[in-house]
């Protein structure tokens, strides 16, 4: 039996989503292969609010940001990290041999503007990242803030945002922020299976990358660009064709969908979660900072997660223990992508149907 997921990715997968998987192969050098990369790129800017070049990647989320921190830091990256996924992009960068320090905040609580111009007031840094979203805490980070910060402060230091769990699922308008890298993957908010890595990146984060001598080559951002603008919107290797007639015709649907709608519905998610949790549990994050694309529970009633799951599964669902350090005391709730509302309290109900709630 399929077991739907409430898991923060991978995400349920229409199945007329699936299906364009299957569409026939065409060459990577044909004419059609840059309409096809041009037509996703026109619809991504939409969900991204952005007039940048869209890069797309053969790989999950995490190939884009190692190519991000590591091709665009010239002198020193300052990573703010709320939890796992900025963790990582620390790691990505000292694997590299990129320069960078990590400021982390206490666990469950935000990146503030306060933290960021403390760092940057240094002059060492030349490029920040922040998560917008962090998985395992389930907390949404102020980054309207952060990015006032930046423009009235700081208006020289690249801005790279990591939105993999919640592009698709909440409103980031890129360019009104001033985000020059921008990234996101298929397998959360936008509905798809894991293997495209996407990104808007702004014209002065390439140039600014030209200065950096060893990039790499495959998340080379400055290959990457490049070719779109010389071979007309083609791919350097060869990209996972399947993931890109899907992507197309699921941004359809999103567009379709409406985009202030999309955001509303996982808000409105959002609440029902939050409030259950808060009326069973209690919620990690603070009301102010919380998630609107899945949500983290404190485990007060110190159930077994594993054993809940396993009724779950039984009865067709999936949800998703905490990650790291959190794996025993929380557990988490995704509401994303293609979720519905009557899928999310039939969820609920089960949930409460197993532990008598
Ligand atoms: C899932 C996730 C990632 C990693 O993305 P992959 O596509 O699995 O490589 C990075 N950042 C955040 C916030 C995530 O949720």
């Amino acid at each position: 039996m399929h077991k739907k997921l409430f898991i923060p990715g991978p995400v349920d997968v229409r199945e007329d989503v699936l299906l364009k998987m299957a569409t026939p192969q065409i060459g990577h050098r044909t004419k059609d292969a840059s309409a096809l990369q041009r037509s996703i790129s026109d619809k991504i800017r939409k969900v991204m609010y952005t007039e940048n070049e869209i890069l797309l990647s053969t790989s999950s989320g995490s190939g884009l940001m190692e190519g991000a921190i590591r091709s665009c830091t010239r002198k020193r990256a300052a990573v703010f990290s709320v939890g796992a996924f900025g963790d990582r992009w620390y790691k990505m960068a000292t694997a590299n041999n990129v320069p960078a320090d990590i400021f982390k905040s206490e666990l469950g609580k935000p990146t503030t503007p306060e933290m960021v111009d403390e760092v940057l007031a240094t002059g060492k840094y030349d490029l920040i990242t922040i998560t917008h979203n962090e998985t395992s805490t389930a907390i949404m980070n102020p980054v309207e803030e952060i990015s006032e910060l930046l423009k009235k402060k700081y208006p020289d230091v690249l801005f790279c945002l990591d939105t993999v769990s919640s592009m698709g699922g909440t409103k980031i308008p890129v360019d009104e922020l001033g985000v020059d890298v921008c990234i996101t993957s298929t397998q959360k908010c936008l509905g798809l299976p894991a293997g495209l890595s996407i990104c808007s990146v702004s014209k002065r984060a390439i140039e600014a990358a030209r200065q950096v001598e060893f990039r790499g080559l495959y998340f080379d951002f400055v290959e990457l660009y490049d070719y779109i603008q010389d071979k007309d919107y083609q791919y350097p290797s060869t990209p996972s064709l399947a993931h890109m007639f899907a992507l197309d015709y699921q941004l359809d649907n999103i567009l379709a969908e409406g985009l202030e709608n999309r955001f509303a519905r996982h808000l409105e998610m959002a609440k029902v979660t939050r409030e259950w949790a808060s009326k069973h549990f209690e919620m990690l994050a603070e009301e102010k900072y919380a998630s609107n694309t899945l949500t983290t529970i404190r485990n007060t009633k110190e159930i077994s997660v594993s054993d809940l799951n396993k009724e779950l599964g039984k009865r067709g669902y999936m949800i998703s223990n905490g990650y790291g350090k959190l794996k025993d005391v929380t557990f988490r709730i995704a509401h994303m992508a293609d979720t519905q509302m009557d899928e999310l309290k039939a969820l609920l109900a089960t949930i409460e149907e197993i532990l008598g709630l």
